[in-house]
């Protein structure tokens, strides 16, 4: 069975937006993974199908119901819904490249997308949800967020990308931000490729680009660089 990933969204017809095209969409004709969007508004209640109230405790805006977002989920998880179940909350723990790697080396992933001031903190724990954040920041909906996980976890399924676009070298493979990558034309505005680039010498191309991300991980994510050095030894 192919890597799955499930979307509990109140706005279905975002998806499959980025994940339809290009490779992601290629893989996904091919079987390589299968995308399956539910709208959260068929378990709202009422005449309505309400899905949030306002907050307890008073404060501005409205938030999640808990009965509904775990109809969703529950209903998504009958129909074969795979993988971690994952909330997308700006007070999740920081996604990452190595989270990533290890749900894609999973069945799939279950992702509902909170809207409006979040979701009842009764559903995060009555589904044990896993929160996840895509950077500090706070976006209108976890939509985007969920494109993101769901592309970032996709590139890496085997047969995905080509062996030319191989994720070996990508930023964070080892804790390295990737070198500066170079195309034609030779000359642009003045500016010349690195004539290391050209020599043929593929040993000492392969130095010069550890060298470069070195120095670049060092001055502009010193976070990471302790990781690396520590990660050498
Ligand atoms: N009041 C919430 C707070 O301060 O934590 C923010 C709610 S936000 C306006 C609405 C929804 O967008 C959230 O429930 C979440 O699903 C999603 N969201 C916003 N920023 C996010 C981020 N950085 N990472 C993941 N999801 C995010």
């Amino acid at each position: 069975m192919s890597w799955s990933a499930t979307v509990l969204t109140l706005f279905p017809e975002i998806f499959p937006g980025p994940l339809g095209v290009s490779l992601l969409g290629r893989a996904a004709a091919r079987g390589l993974w299968q995308l399956r969007v539910r709208d959260i508004r068929e378990h709202g209640v009422g005449r309505h199908r309400s899905v949030d109230d306002t907050p307890a405790g008073g404060g501005p805006g409205m938030v999640m119901r808990a009965d509904v977002a775990c109809a969703a989920i529950d209903a998504a998880l009958a129909e074969g819904a795979e993988g971690p179940t994952i909330y997308l909350s700006p007070r999740g723990r920081l996604l990452d490249q190595a989270r990533v790697r290890t749900l894609a080396a999973g069945p799939g992933v279950t992702v509902l997308c909170g809207r409006f001031e979040g979701l009842d903190q009764r559903a995060i724990e009555a589904r044990q949800l896993e929160e996840l954040s895509i950077g500090d920041f706070v976006l209108a909906g976890g939509e985007t967020p969920a494109l993101a996980l769901i592309e970032a976890c996709v590139r890496l399924l085997p047969g995905v990308l080509g062996a030319q676009d191989s994720a070996l070298d990508d930023t964070f493979s080892e804790n390295l931000l990737e070198y500066p990558q170079f195309t034609r034309p030779q000359s642009f505005e003045g500016r010349s490729i690195p004539a290391i680039l050209s020599s043929g010498d593929h040993g000492r191309i392969a130095r010069w680009r550890r060298r470069e991300a070195e120095m670049l991980t060092k001055s502009r994510r010193p976070d990471l660089f302790s990781l690396y050095e520590s990660g050498k030894h």
